[in-house]
C-alpha cells in the first residue's frame, strides 16, 4: 500500500490519573479528527469513565478505540480496584501504585505485537515506554502533562540546584539562566528535590529525564503564544523536540461534551447550567482543587467564611465524603441555608470545562494544576492561585507573574496529600481582587485576551493546528522510513 495514504495508528498509553487521562482523550481525538486511528491503551476501571467519550467519537466517524490491560493491584499489594493515582492516599500505596504501572510493560509489547502501531504516545510517567517502542522500531513521542514554563523549571533546578545554596527554607532563590527571574523557596518544592536519600520518586524522575532526552520528542498541551520564551528555552537552550498542539480541552465544542469529560458530573449538568443561565455576566467566581489536592474539615471551614464575606456568587466543589455518623463537620452552622440562591456547593465531580466556559463565570478559585490552569485561560478567566502539590507552585509564578492573570492567595507550603492553611481572610481578599474594582477589570481584560489567543492558537490555521499537522507530518516520514528499512 502507499504509505503516504496508508492512515497511521497510534497508541495512546496515558497514566492513570483523571488529571492525565481527561487531556489525552482530548489529545488523542485531535489526532483521530485529522483521519488518524487511535487506540487507548487502558485498565478497565479507568476506560469505563471514558466509554461514553469514545462512544461518541465513533458516531462522529472517528476511528478511536479503547483496548483494555488488567493492572496488578493483587501482585504488588494494593486494594482491588486502585487503579487510579487519586485512589492512593498514601506514600506507601503510591510507591506500589508505580510499581504495578511497570509492570505493564508485558501486556502492552503484547498489544504492540499484535496491532503493530506506528507510534506509541505514552505519559511522561511511564520513562520505560522508550525501551518498549524502540524494541518494536516505532517512535515514543511524550505525552506531556506540563507547560514548558514548569517543565524548563524542573530542569534548571536538577542543573543548578540552586535551593541548595540557601540557608533555610524560606529563604528564596532565583532560578538561573531563566528567560524570567523567578523566586521560589524550598518550602515550595516537590519533596524529592529536598530529600538527599533515593526513593523510588527519585530514581522514576531520574528515567523519566533519561526518557526524554532518548525520546523521538514530546507532545505539549500548550500554545506558543502562551509561553513563547520558555517553548523557545526547551527547544533551543534544553535542545529538545516537541510540538504543542493545545489547549487540547478545546475540541469539546457542545456543552454536552464539556460537561461529560472525566467523570459523571454528581450534579445534573442541566441543573448546573440552568443555575448559571439565572446569575449575571462574571458574578460567579468557581472554586474546585482539581481530582487529587485534598484540606481537612477547618480548611474547609475557612473556605467556606472566606467565600461568604467576599460577598461573591459561587460554585465551590468539594470532595470530602461526610463523616462515619453522616455529618459534613466543615460546613459552618446554617451556611447553605444563609448562602440559598447565591452559592452552589457540587460534592464530588463538577463539569468544570462546562462550568469554567459560561459566560456568567468570572473568577476561577484553582490549585493550579495545569490541565485546569489551561482551561481557566482558554475561558478567558481571573484566577486566584492556590497551589497544593506536584508543580503546582512553578504553574502559580507562571498564572501570576508571566501571564498576570492571576493573583496568589498565598500558600507557601509544598504537600503531597493535604493543602496549605489560608485564613478565611486571605480568601475573602483573593477573591474579591479577581471579581471587583479597577484592579479585577485589569486583570479580566488581559486574561479575555489570552483566552482569545488560545482558541486561535487551535483554529485552523493556528500555530498549535500547524504544529499538529508538522507532527503528523514527521510521523508520516518516519513511518515510510522505517517500512522502507524493513525491506
Ligand atoms: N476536573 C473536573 N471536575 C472536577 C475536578 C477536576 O472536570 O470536579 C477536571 C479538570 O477540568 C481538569 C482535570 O480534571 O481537566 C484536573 O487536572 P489538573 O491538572 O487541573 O489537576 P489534578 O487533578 O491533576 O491535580
Amino acid at each position: 500500500m502507499d504509505s503516504e495514504k496508508r492512515q497511521l495508528h497510534l497508541f495512546f498509553f496515558p497514566f492513570l490519573a483523571s488529571g492525565h487521562l481527561i487531556p489525552a482523550i482530548d489529545m488523542a481525538k485531535q489526532f483521530a479528527l485529522r483521519g488518524l486511528k487511535i487506540s487507548i491503551i487502558t485498565t478497565p476501571l479507568n476506560a469505563s469513565l471514558f466509554s461514553k467519550t469514545i462512544e461518541k467519537s465513533k458516531t462522529m466517524g472517528l476511528d478511536m478505540n479503547v483496548l483494555v490491560i488488567e493492572f496488578p493491584c493483587v501482585e504488588v499489594g494494593l486494594p482491588i480496584g486502585c487503579e487510579s493515582y487519586q485512589l492512593a492516599t498514601s506514600l506507601d500505596l503510591r510507591t506500589k501504585f508505580y510499581q504495578a504501572t511497570a509492570m505493564l510493560e508485558q501486556p502492552l509489547e503484547k498489544l504492540i505485537q499484535e496491532y503493530a502501531p506506528d507510534c506509541l504516545v505514552a505519559s511522561t510517567l511511564f520513562p520505560w515506554t522508550t525501551g518498549v517502542a524502540k524494541k518494536f522500531g516505532i517512535p515514543r513521542l511524550i505525552l506531556h502533562s506540563m507547560s514548558f514554563f514548569s517543565t524548563c523549571t524542573a530542569e534548571c533546578l536538577r542543573l543548578y540546584a540552586p535551593h541548595k545554596k540557601v540557608s533555610s527554607d524560606t529563604e528564596p532563590f532565583i532560578i538561573p539562566n531563566f528567560p524570567d527571574e523567578i523566586k521560589l523557596t524550598r518550602k515550595q518544592l516537590p519533596d524529592f528535590y529536598t530529600q538527599n536519600v533515593q526513593t523510588y520518586a527519585t530514581k522514576m524522575y531520574e528515567q523519566v529525564l533519561e526518557a526524554e532526552l532518548t525520546s523521538f520528542g514530546a507532545v505539549f498541551n500548550s500554545f506558543y503564544a502562551l509561553e513563547p520564551a520558555y517553548a523557545n528555552f526547551y527547544k533551543k537552550v534544553l535542545g529538545r523536540k516537541a510540538w504543542q498542539i493545545g489547549p487540547v480541552s478545546l475540541c469539546n465544542q457542545d456543552t454536552e461534551d464539556k460537561a461529560q469529560r472525566g467523570k459523571e458530573a454528581s450534579i445534573d449538568f442541566h441543573e448546573c447550567f440552568e443555575w448559571l443561565n439565572s446569575k449575571k455576566l462574571d458574578s460567579v467566581v468557581y472554586v474546585c482543587f482539581g481530582s487529587m489536592a485534598n484540606f481537612n474539615d477547618s480548611q474547609l471551614k475557612e473556605i467556606a467564611i472566606g467565600l461568604e464575606a467576599s460577598e461573591q456568587q459561587f460554585i465551590w466543589v468539594v470532595k470530602k465524603e461526610k463523616n462515619d455518623e453522616g455529618k459534613e463537620e466543615w460546613l459552618p452552622d446554617g451556611f447553605e441555608q444563609r448562602v440559598k440562591g447565591k452559592g452552589l456547593i457540587i460534592r464530588g465531580w463538577a463539569p468544570q470545562m462546562m462550568i469554567l466556559d459560561h459566560e456568567a463565570v468570572g473568577g476561577f478559585v484553582t490549585h493550579c494544576g495545569w490541565n485546569s490552569t489551561l482551561e481557566g485561560v482558554s475561558a478567558g478567566l481571573p484566577m486566584v492561585t492556590w497551589p497544593v502539590s506536584a508543580e503546582q507552585f512553578f504553574n502559580e509564578k507562571f498564572v501570576t507573574q508571566i501571564l498576570r492573570v492571576g493573583v496568589a492567595v498565598g500558600a507557601q507550603q509544598w504537600a503531597r496529600f493535604l493543602g496549605d492553611s489560608i485564613k478565611s481572610e486571605a480568601i475573602e481578599k483573593a477573591v474579591i481582587r479577581i471579581m471587583v474594582g479597577a484592579e479585577a477589570e485589569e486583570i479580566r481584560s488581559r486574561a479575555r485576551e489570552l483566552g482569545k489567543k488560545a482558541k486561535k492558537a487551535v483554529e485552523e490555521g493556528g500555530s498549535s493546528y500547524s504544529d499538529l499537522n508538522s507532527l503528523i507530518e514527521e510521523l508520516r516520514s518516519h513511518g515510510i522510513a522505517g517500512a522502507a528499512s524493513k525491506n
